[in-house]
């Protein structure tokens, strides 16, 4: 097996004129006010920025100030709108709360207390995370993992438990507010391999985080490189979902162990995997700069298949013509559309949510514009406790207005490509918020669902 020299530089390089690798340099909520073209904003706009910052964790690295933030459209700017507090994130009395309390120089023991109080009330683990996809080991909980769908075991490496940047709409942001109790995470590597070896229904990897690819490659290797071998014969797909072809593309291309990463990558592939990158991209901006179509060109050379994925999200891409736009860009370049996602239930939803169906409407229009090989993008999906549940459209039957749903995940896989049917709502923004369609009680899962939530573990393996 010849494993590519990822080091040597393409002929045409685009990036032959980046003088200097650039280091990765990082603004938390204290340092606001130390990034240049904060100025731009007006003293209310960067206080109330100070103000939400303190209840949403805020990241955010020099390239993407830099690089994918238009400044001269702040603060519309979808990018700025992605990773930026806004003072509409939280709701006006909690606003006003923190406000005050930082106003009257409040000690920091009460200012915690109301920051927590807030942030429990905005749903940090949606969709049951904590209580009912936690598999077990002899006995043990394995809290760093979910297995809720048969197939697919989802891991949270402990070291991959931040970002790149953090996107304020991100589900997991209860992770990033370095509050024990909110996150889900395991360091061992081992249990890991242990529960997949004895689980031979798991054909599905899907490693994810936060960012693991914030990982050093020697952490990555731990995790993968055993996978390589016939103990794991029956796991067939290793996913890597990540922000970084976005955010810091330079992990693949010029940061010291990009290449031994990109080793890793080629040696699971020529050892049968299929290796997904699952890249997180809301707007087509994202892979637009010299160095993310470098980190694309020189993955995709490593025989992974990358796949993008991303939630719908107000201010950010609620615009069929941002997905047009991206779908077509990123099928040029040799990446896959695979989901729009609906905005969860979680964090600063009252801001960025958007009713199903627009969500719905959006889709329809943007996939409309693409070629058939932008259509492998599923519609706008729901990944709901009973899984993931996809709006395929309005329709009016026996003159009742209608959703039309399927589940392309269920936590029973009976579920799945049985098509339902709820009663039409212009203002539903999650399933939750739908009702059985012509005059049902229930949707044909809820019983069933209601004694898995019964059920302590809510796995149908054992
Ligand atoms: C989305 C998701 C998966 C993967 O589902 P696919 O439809 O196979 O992409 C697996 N586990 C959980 C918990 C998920 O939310
Ligand atoms: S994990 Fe993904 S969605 Fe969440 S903040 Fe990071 S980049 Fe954004």
């Amino acid at each position: 097996m010849h494993l590519y020299d990822y080091s040597s530089t393409h002929n045409n390089n685009p990036l032959k004129n980046l003088t200097a690798v650039r280091n990765y340099r990082v603004y938390t909520e204290q340092h606001l006010e130390a990034i240049p073209q904060i100025a731009r904003l007006s003293p209310a706009q960067r206080r109330a920025m100070q103000v939400v910052a303190k209840v949403l964790p805020f990241r955010v690295n020099q390239y993407v100030i830099d690089e994918l933030i238009d400044w001269n459209n702040i603060p519309h700017d979808s990018i700025f709108q992605l990773t930026f507090p806004q003072q509409d994130m939280l709701a006006p009395e909690d606003f006003d709360r923190i406000a005050s309390m930082l106003d009257a120089q409040a000690d920091p023991a009460s200012l915690q207390t109301a920051i927590k109080a807030i942030r429990e009330q905005l749903n940090p683990h949606p969709a049951a995370q904590q209580s009912l996809n936690v598999p077990r080991l002899d006995g043990e909980h394995l809290d760093g993992m979910q297995h809720k769908y048969r197939e697919t075991v989802l891991f949270f490496p402990s070291q991959g438990q931040t970002c790149h940047s953090y996107c304020t709409f991100c589900f997991r942001w209860a992770q990033f507010v370095g509050d024990k109790s909110l996150r889900i995470a395991t360091s061992e590597s081992t249990l890991l391999h242990r529960y997949l070896e004895r689980h031979r229904e798991v054909t599905d990897l899907l490693i994810t985080g936060g960012d693991p690819m914030i990982m050093k490659t020697r952490h990555l290797t731990s995790y993968l490189e055993p996978l390589a071998t016939p103990a794991f014969e029956h796991l067939q797909t290793i996913r890597i979902g990540t922000k970084a072809l976005s955010y810091w593309p330079h992990r693949f291309v010029l940061d010291d162990d990009a290449h031994a990463l990109l080793q890793l990558l080629e040696k699971l592939v020529q050892a049968g995997k299929h290796v997904s990158i699952m890249a997180h991209c809301n707007h087509w901006r994202e892979l637009d700069t010299p160095i993310a179509r470098e980190a694309i060109r020189k993955l995709r050379e490593t025989g992974v298949v990358i796949r993008s994925q991303s939630p719908l999200v107000a201010h950010i891409n609620d615009d069929a013509e941002i997905w047009a736009r991206m779908w077509k860009d990123q099928v040029k370049q040799g990446i896959v559309p695979y989901y729009m996602f609906v905005e969860r239930n979680t964090g600063a939803k009252r801001y960025f949510e958007v009713p199903l169906v627009k969500a719905w409407e959006i889709y329809r229009t943007a996939i409309q514009q693409v070629s058939g090989m932008g259509r492998t993008a599923r519609g706008p999906s729901m990944s709901a406790g009973p899984g993931k549940v996809e709006i395929q459209g309005v329709a009016d039957i026996n003159g009742e207005r209608v959703f039309v749903l399927r589940f392309i995940q269920g936590r029973n896989p009976d579920w799945v490509q049985r098509p339902f049917f709820a009663r039409y709502d212009a203002q539903a923004t999650w399933l939750d918020d739908l009702r059985p369609a012509f005059g049902e009680q229930k949707f044909f899962f809820e019983e069933e669902y209601a004694a898995m939530s019964r059920d302590e573990h809510g796995l149908l393996m054992n």
